[in-house]
C-alpha cells in the first residue's frame, strides 16, 4: 500500500507506439450500477455502498518498465500506401515516422473501401488509421463527404486538429458540430465548403431535423468510441444517423472494448467487415498503481494536498465521480493555492477548452476531471492520475490511468479508499 511516496522518475527513453499493445485484463462491473446509462442514479450514497464490495487489490501493481522495450516492427511504411503524394508529405509534416498497429493494419482495408472494425482506444494512432484513407477517398474523388461521429465534444475537436494537419494546401475541410456550443455558428460553418464533417451524435440529430445536414450526401460514416457513445445513452442518435445514410455507404467503426450488445452494433451497421483488433496499451504495465487509504477521521483533501505538494506531482489528473464533487474540489484545491482547473458536464464548451488548454500548456498543473468529460482526451505527459472517488467499473478505472504512463514512459496512479 501507498504511504510513502518515493520521488518518481519518468522511465525509459522510448519513442511513442514502441510498446506492443495488448489488451488489459479488464473484467466485468464490480460495482453493479442502477442504471444502464452513464451518470446515471450513481448517487454517493450508492457508491459508498458499492465500494465496500470493491477488491481493491485490483488498484494496486508495480509499473514494470524496463529499457529493453519491444518495438512494434510495421508491415508498413507510410510510403508504401498508395496514397496520394502531398498527403504523404503531411503525414511527415507531422513527424509520423511509421504506422502504428491499428494504421499499419486498418489503412490497407479503409483504402480498398471494405468496412471495418478497430477494436481500439486512444492513445494507438487510431485517428489517423481513419482520417489517412478517408483524405486521401476525398482527393480521388472531392465530392465525396464523411461523417465522423464521436461521443465528446472534446474527441470532435481533436480529431478536427488532426484533420486540419493532414490537410494542409490540399483543399479539403472540415466541419466540427458538437453540443454546448451555438448551434448558430454551426449551421453558417455547414453552409460553407466541406468534406468531413465531425459531430456528436445529439448536436447532429437537431442539425439534420433542422434540415440543415442532409446525411444522402455522405458516403462514409465513422463511429469512433462506439462503447462509450453506447455508455453514454446515445444509441437511438447512432441508429438514427446510420439509418439516415445512404443505402451504400462506407462504415468504419472504433471501439475500445467488446461486448454483445457493440457486436450486436457491428452485425446492424457493417457489412463483412474486416477486424482489427490492437490490444490496448497494456496499461497496468506501464502504469505504477497504488491505493492511498483514508485514515479515519482525517480529510481526503489534506491527504491529497500533501501528495500534491511532493516533488514530481508536476502534471495531475484528478477523477471525481460528480460533476458538482468535481467543481467542488477544484475550487477547494484553488483556495489552497493550487493552479487547479476542472471539466465536466456543467460547464459549456469554451470553459471546457480554456481548462484543458491551460492544463496542456502546464499553466495549470492539476485537472480535476469526470469520467466523462477526460474521455478521449489526448493529454500527454500527465505524471500522475489520481482516483479520488473510485471509478464505477474497472473498465473505467483503466480508461482513467490511461491518461498516464503513455508514449513509453512510467506513470502513477493512486486510487483513494476511505
Ligand atoms: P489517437 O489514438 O488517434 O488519439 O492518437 C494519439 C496520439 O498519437 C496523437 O497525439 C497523434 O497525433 C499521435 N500519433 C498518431 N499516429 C502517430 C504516428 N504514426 N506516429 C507518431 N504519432 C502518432
Amino acid at each position: 500500500m501507498y504511504n510513502k511516496h518515493s520521488s518518481p522518475h519518468r522511465g525509459g527513453s522510448a519513442s511513442r507506439f514502441s510498446r506492443p499493445h495488448s489488451r488489459p485484463k479488464s473484467g466485468g462491473r464490480f460495482n453493479p450500477p442502477t442504471g444502464g446509462k452513464r451518470g446515471g442514479g450513481n448517487n454517493s450514497a450508492n457508491r459508498r455502498r458499492f465500494g465496500q464490495h470493491i477488491d481493491v487489490s485490483r488498484f494496486i501493481n508495480k509499473a514494470v518498465i524496463t529499457e529493453a522495450v519491444e518495438h512494434f516492427v510495421p508491415e508498413h511504411k507510410f510510403t508504401d500506401f498508395s496514397i496520394d503524394n502531398r498527403l504523404k508529405k503531411n503525414i511527415l509534416d507531422k513527424d509520423y515516422e511509421l504506422p502504428t498497429p491499428i494504421q499499419d493494419k486498418i489503412i490497407p482495408h479503409v483504402l480498398r473501401g471494405l468496412d471495418v472494425v478497430g477494436i481500439a482506444n486512444t492513445g494507438t494512432g487510431k485517428t489517423a488509421a481513419f482520417l489517412i484513407p478517408l483524405i486521401n477517398k476525398v482527393i480521388m474523388d472531392p465530392r465525396q463527404r464523411i461523417l465522423v461521429v464521436v461521443p465528446t465534444r472534446e474527441l470532435a475537436i481533436q480529431i478536427e486538429d488532426e484533420l486540419r494537419g493532414f490537410t494542409t494546401g490540399l483543399n479539403i475541410f472540415g466541419v466540427c458540430v458538437v453540443g454546448g456550443a451555438p448551434i448558430g455558428r454551426q449551421i453558417n460553418a455547414l453552409s460553407r465548403r466541406h468534406h468531413f464533417l465531425i459531430g456528436t451524435p445529439g448536436r447532429l440529430r437537431d442539425l439534420i431535423e433542422r434540415k440543415v445536414i442532409n446525411l444522402s450526401f455522405y458516403q462514409s460514416i465513422v463511429l469512433d468510441e462506439a462503447d462509450r457513445m453506447l455508455d453514454m445513452g446515445f444509441i437511438d442518435e447512432v441508429r438514427f444517423l446510420v439509418a439516415g445514410m445512404p443505402a451504400v455507404h462506407h462504415t468504419l467503426f472504433f471501439s475500445a472494448t467488446m461486448s454483445r450488445e457493440i457486436e450486436t452494433l457491428i452485425g446492424a451497421f457493417l457489412k463483412e467487415p474486416a477486424r482489427v483488433s490492437v490490444k490496448t496499451g497494456e496499461t497496468s504495465k506501464q502504469v505504477d498503481q497504488d491505493i492511498v487509504r483514508i485514515p479515519s477521521g482525517q480529510n481526503k483533501i489534506d491527504v491529497l494536498h500533501n501528495l500534491l505538494i511532493k516533488p514530481g506531482f508536476d502534471r495531475v489528473l484528478i477523477f471525481g465521480q460528480t460533476k458538482f464533487g468535481v467543481e467542488r474540489l477544484s475550487r477547494a484545491l484553488k483556495e489552497r493555492g493550487f493552479a487547479a482547473e476542472s471539466i465536466h458536464g456543467d460547464k459549456n464548451h469554451g470553459q471546457r477548452q480554456k481548462a484543458l488548454k491551460l492544463f496542456k500548456d502546464s499553466h495549470a498543473k492539476i485537472l480535476v476531471a469526470t469520467d466523462v468529460a477526460a474521455r478521449g482526451l489526448d493529454i500527454t505527459r500527465v505524471s500522475h492520475v489520481i482516483n479520488y472517488d473510485l471509478p464505477s467499473t474497472y473498465d473505467d478505472y483503466v480508461h482513467r490511468i490511461g491518461r498516464t504512463g503513455r508514449a513509453g514512459a512510467k506513470g502513477f496512479a493512486l486510487t483513494f479508499v476511505e
